[in-house]
């Protein structure tokens, strides 16, 4: 299969470094706030990766660092009036909560800057002890960029090119303007480690380095993370492991488009973002799920309120279909009949399916094709019930059903039909009321009742069959008649 490497600019054929197994990171969230939906875009992305990659047979390690100090938590701590680590408690535990209510899969390890500061001490006590680093009075410690040969490689930067941009803030002593900080000193009020040079806490750009080493070895099969983190910060990660270990930090750097609004990048400094909360409260994770990845995730993304809906309909529409596959075979297994063309047909296209979902993601995880082939399956599947009625191939129609739901969990996308979980209980009194049920499961009400109304309209007792309508309506169902009989939906 191939994978997009942004280092070489190109698709490269996935090998990883031990056969079936690829170790995978992607840069975590900086804890300071609600994350806002573009960052989202990219934490789906990678976890639609990793699923696919799981779905493929690799055994997957995937990990995950939440960046617990830095000047934005600071910063927020400060204008709170609280400490730095009670903001990182509560928005660490608000992205884990965010990040499962969004349907991403934990990963298996998730490291916190503010727990791994003695990995980060001795990986830039060897960068000191090679000439890759050096302390100034402050007591800060910064890399130095010239000093490492392969600086540029993975954001393809020059770094003569670079200087010329470059320049000193004030209060910096380093000796370059390229160099980077390490560590920093502490700052009266400010969060601090002891080290060999004094009081001080971690660099941003040091954690994920010393993580990575420290959790998966490297180098790793894949490092991941936003377009906006190529560079510097890839490209700084890249060069501390390089002058440290020796060794690539990974094979394959892969990363996001940007989530936009209007054209624009959305973030928190501009103040065009809305928090995956404030979507998840409004919308099904899944509709948030297939919208995005109905655009590949290197292009950027415009994300819409209008485009969402749209989407929403979409979804419905899949998990209609599933459960209408379901449903008909349910009734049809009574009556079972011989697989015929018709059935074959559509049985061929559901392998069609299976085969071009892989194809699409094979091609550097293609997921806005491998939508359109489950959406081709769901059209296929809606006409084939049309046409069939009540005369439908149950093994058929339970195969689509499952392949659609197979293929779309692959993505993260759930549309099982839970149809009958979803019916409410006060049908069970209804259907003791109007059709004389002594039971007690709803589904079974259910059933009851929509046959006491078809005997009521057979025998043309029109207030009665009204009478049941009007009583299911007011639980928020609808009755849907279809060509293989009557059943009840949630109300649109
Ligand atoms: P941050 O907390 O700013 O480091 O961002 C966390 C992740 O979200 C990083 O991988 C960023 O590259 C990514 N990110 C930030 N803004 C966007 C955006 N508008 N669209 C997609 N990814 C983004
Ligand atoms: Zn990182």
């Amino acid at each position: 299969m191939l994978v997009y490497n942004s280092q070489y600019h190109k698709k490269q054929e996935l090998e990883t470094v031990e056969p079936g197994k690829i170790r995978m990171y992607v840069c975590g969230p900086t804890v300071y706030d609600q994350i806002h939906i573009g960052n989202a875009r990219t934490f789906l992305s990678f976890d639609v990766i990793r699923r696919y990659l799981m779905f493929k047979g690799y055994e997957v390690t995937f990990a995950q660092n939440l960046t617990d100090v830095d000047d934005k938590i600071i910063n927020r701590a400060n204008e709170q009036g609280r400490t730095a680590a009670e903001v990182a408690q509560e928005f660490s535990d608000a992205f884990i909560e965010q990040m499962r209510r969004f349907g991403i899969l934990d990963p298996d390890i998730r490291p916190r800057a503010t727990q791994e500061i003695a990995a980060m001490q001795e990986m830039i006590l060897s960068l000191i002890d090679q000439g890759n680093a050096y302390v100034v009075d402050s007591g800060d410690v910064y890399f130095s960029v010239r000093s490492c040969h392969s600086y540029g490689v993975v954001s393809g930067r020059d770094v003569d090119q670079l200087q010329v941009g470059a320049r000193i803030e004030e209060n910096e002593d380093k000796r370059d303007p390229l160099d980077f900080a390490l560590w920093k000193a502490a700052k009266p009020g400010e969060p601090s480690w002891d080290s060999p040079w004094g009081p001080g806490r971690p660099g941003w750009h040091t954690e994920c380095c010393a993580m990575i080493h420290r959790y998966l070895g490297t180098p790793i099969d894949i490092h991941g993370g936003g377009a906006d983190l190529q560079f510097p910060h890839h490209e700084n990660e890249s060069a501390q492991a390089s002058c440290a270990w020796h060794a690539p930090l990974a094979k394959y750097w892969m990363h996001t488009g940007m989530l936009q609004v209007d054209g624009e990048k959305m973030s928190k400094s501009l103040g065009n973002f809305y928090t995956l909360k404030e979507v998840l409260d409004k919308y099904p994770a899944d509709a948030v799920r297939l919208l995005m990845l109905q655009t590949h995730y290197r292009s950027p993304l415009d994300f819409s309120f209008q485009r969402l809906e749209g989407v929403l309909g979409t979804l419905q529409r899949l998990q209609g279909t599933v459960r209408n596959l379901r449903w008909a075979a349910d009734k049809s297994s009574a009556n079972a009949h011989d697989i015929n063309d018709r059935d074959r047909a559509l049985g061929d296209v559901a392998d069609a399916t299976r085969t071009e979902f892989g194809v699409q993601m094979d091609d550097d995880f293609n997921t806005a094709g491998a939508l359109a082939a489950i959406f081709s399956l769901m059209t296929a599947a809606n006409t084939y019930l049309d046409e069939a009625g009540a005369d439908v191939s149950t093994s058929v129609c339970l195969r689509v059903a499952d392949t659609i739901s197979e293929l779309a969990g692959v993505l993260g996308v759930d549309v099982a039909a839970k149809a009958g979980e979803e019916l409410p209980a006060e049908l069970v009194g209804l259907a003791a009321e109007h059709a004389g049920y002594a039971g007690d499961v709803p589904s079974e009400a259910a059933e009851a009742l929509l046959a006491a109304r078809q005997q009521a309209r057979a025998s043309k007792d029109w207030a009665t069959a009204d009478a049941i309508r009007d009583a299911i309506g007011a639980l928020g169902l609808a009755i849907e008649d279809t060509a293989a009989g009557a059943r009840l939906k949630k109300k649109d």
